[in-house]
Formats: C-alpha cells, sequence, structure tokens
C-alpha cells in the first residue's frame, strides 16, 4: 500500500547525489529534499548516467518515489533580478538545473522566487519571475515549477499569499506550476499559525487566495524570530515561536496528504525523532 504521506528532511547530497536517498534512508525517511549542484555556485559538472542509475537505485532501495523528492535550487538565482544581463544569467541557471532535475527522473524544483533589490516595482518584479518560470517550462516537459513562500526579508518577493497567487495567474502552463509553503518563513512574514483555530483560518485563506491544488510541497520548521519578524531563522518543531499545536494542525488537513514534507530544522541529530513524530501526528 503507497503512504499516505510523504516526510523527510532536506538531506546531504556530498560525495553525489546517490548518497542523499541513503541519507534519508538512514533518518526513516520517504521524502526528501537536496540541492544536485552546489547551491553557491553558478557552474557545476555535467551529472553522470552512472550517477544517475545509482541514485534512482537507492530511492528504490529506499523505498521512496521519485514524486516525494523535493530538490532545491541554487541561492544564486533571482528570477526576478531588476537587471536584464543578470536576469538571463539566472534564467539560464534554472533552466540548467530542471534539465538537471529532468535528467535525474525528479519532477519537482523548488526556489525562492526573486527580489527586486529596490531597483524596480514589486508588479514588475511578480512579472519578471512568472516570465522565467514560462522560459523554463517551455524547454522542459516533466518538471513543476514550485514557489517557496519567502519571510520577505530584505527585498525578497513571494511573502504573501497574493503575491504568490500573482506569479501563477501570468503563468501559462498552469499543470506545471505550484507552491511550496514554508511555515517558518510564513510565520516570519505575519502568517499567525500558532493555534488550531488560527492555524486554519490561515490556509483556509491560501486556499481561498492561492488554491490547495497549487500546493504541491511544504518545509516545516519552527521559527527562532517571532510573528511578522521578516527574518527567516528555522527552529526544531515545537522548540520557537510556532510551537506544537501547529504541525498537530497541519498534519490533519487533507491537502498535505501525497505531497512532500520537509524539514529543515536545525538539529539533523533529531530529524528522525521529529519525522516519527509527525507521522504520529498524522496517524501515517
Ligand atoms: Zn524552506
Ligand atoms: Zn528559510
Amino acid at each position: 500500500m503507497q503512504p499516505t504521506h510523504f516526510i523527510g528532511a532536506h538531506v546531504s547530497a556530498a560525495g553525489g547525489i546517490a548518497n542523499a536517498p541513503k541519507n534519508a534512508a538512514a533518518i526513516g525517511a520517504n521524502a526528501f529534499a537536496l540541492f544536485t549542484k552546489n547551491q553557491r555556485r553558478w557552474e557545476s559538472k555535467p551529472l553522470e548516467s552512472e550517477q544517475i542509475a545509482q541514485f534512482q537505485q537507492n530511492c528504490q532501495s529506499a523505498n521512496i518515489l521519485m514524486d516525494a523528492i523535493l530538490p532545491h535550487d541554487s541561492y544564486l538565482i533571482n528570477l526576478g533580478h531588476p537587471n536584464d544581463e543578470l536576469l538571463q544569467k539566472s534564467r539560464q541557471a534554472f533552466f540548467d538545473e530542471i534539465a538537471r532535475c529532468e535528467q535525474i527522473g525528479l519532477t519537482l524544483l523548488n526556489f525562492h522566487p526573486g527580489s527586486h533589490l529596490r531597483l524596480i516595482d514589486t508588479d514588475q518584479c511578480l512579472a519578471r519571475i512568472s516570465d522565467s518560470i514560462n522560459f523554463a517550462l517551455e524547454g522542459s516537459n516533466n518538471v513543476t515549477a514550485v514557489i517557496e513562500n519567502t519571510a520577505g526579508q530584505g527585498s525578497n518577493l513571494g511573502h504573501s499569499f497574493e503575491q504568490l497567487a500573482q506569479i501563477i495567474e501570468a503563468v501559462e502552463d498552469k499543470s506545471r506550476v505550484g507552491v511550496c509553503i514554508d511555515t517558518c518563513h510564513m510565520f516570519a512574514a505575519g502568517y499567525d499559525i500558532r493555534t488550531e483555530t488560527s492555524c486554519k483560518a490561515v490556509f483556509n485563506e491560501f486556499d481561498r487566495i492561492v488554491g490547495n491544488r497549487y500546493l504541491k510541497a511544504m518545509h516545516l520548521n519552527d521559527s527562532k524570530t517571532h510573528l511578522n519578524s521578516k527574518v527567516d531563522r528555522h527552529e526544531s518543531l515545537g522548540k520557537g515561536e510556532i510551537g506544537a499545536e501547529a504541525f498537530a494542525t497541519l498534519m490533519e488537513f487533507e491537502a498535505v496528504k501525497g505531497i512532500p514534507l520537509i524539514l529543515e530544522t536545525i538539529n539533523s541529530d533529531i530529524w528522525h525523532e521529529e519525522i516519527n513524530w509527525l507521522r504520529y501526528l498524522a496517524k501515517a
């Protein structure tokens, strides 16, 4: 029988991508996130077919489905860059990331939408982000672009449901665009999910403004910083400003079934425990 919930963490791919599914299996995960290249560099070596075959084999041995894997793109990419030349550079790099995912057989690519750097206005930047997604989707077939909500730090966009909806609105192929909600970012951006009532209200608002059909993944993180701090600092589940009740509420949502639920919490030594706790909450 297929599991109802896919729960894991952003694991290391040091020594090659084939190590990521092994690291995931070691913490009892049936989902994971990874970088398919060095996330702080523009360039990377192309993947070798042997590496890819090993990766797929390790996923199979760990019983991890390709759809339960959420690769994350490089931090250097800004798909809303105000400078045309640098925007092109980001688009090319993003396109390469999508191509890598396709090569590996992955179906999702998680990314931070982009920043206006205070040089263009919000609408212009959001339009650039949508166009960047269109460009990437046009040249690929099987990968869904998964936009992550942000904490609203600096000039980073995508911190409100309205902005996420606006990006999606201008994407041509709506079947290959989606959203990854990071609970820490959401809280830092001003969405109070601390109690069962407030958490339900926030996610009803998400469904109304963005639509649950676009929820393709989640990052489950508690927050070191307070509500609306606009500062992105992750904490272990239940140990931060968000607290346990939010995660207990979330895990009962129908919308979290069948999508990767990824921990990016700060203490990897307790990922195994956190995963078990989430499974217990989901009654999975
Ligand atoms: Zn995240
Ligand atoms: Zn974060």
